[in-house]
């Protein structure tokens, strides 16, 4: 098939979204540091590694379609995941 490359792109991001990057750990350590020494700053820090984990799940919910160039997992501008394990608009399946 013409679409394997692609589509092992997008299951290998898809396998990597809980790994940690450097922008959470950095805010998680400075959150669990600033909860020692400034407890209110700490909550924003959380928040901060959440919006970045957030914006990873959104930006692999988007990886384009190899097929239809449209987003692969979601129809939406709001997500909960990286998707089902076919293309929302066309169908095409990661394991087809
Ligand atoms: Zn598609």
């Amino acid at each position: 098939m013409d679409y394997i490359k692609d589509l092992q792109a997008i299951l290998k991001a898809r396998k990597g979204v809980y790994n940690l990057n450097c922008p959470m750990v950095i805010c998680l350590v400075l959150g669990l540091i600033c909860s020692v020494f400034l407890p209110g700053l700490a909550n924003f820090l959380g928040i901060a590694a959440g919006i970045v984990f957030y914006r990873r799940v959104l930006g692999i919910a988007r990886l384009p379609s190899p097929r239809c160039g449209k987003s692969f997992g979601t129809k939406s501008n709001f997500v909960l995941g990286v998707g089902p394990e076919y293309c929302m608009h066309c169908g095409l399946g990661l394991y087809s």
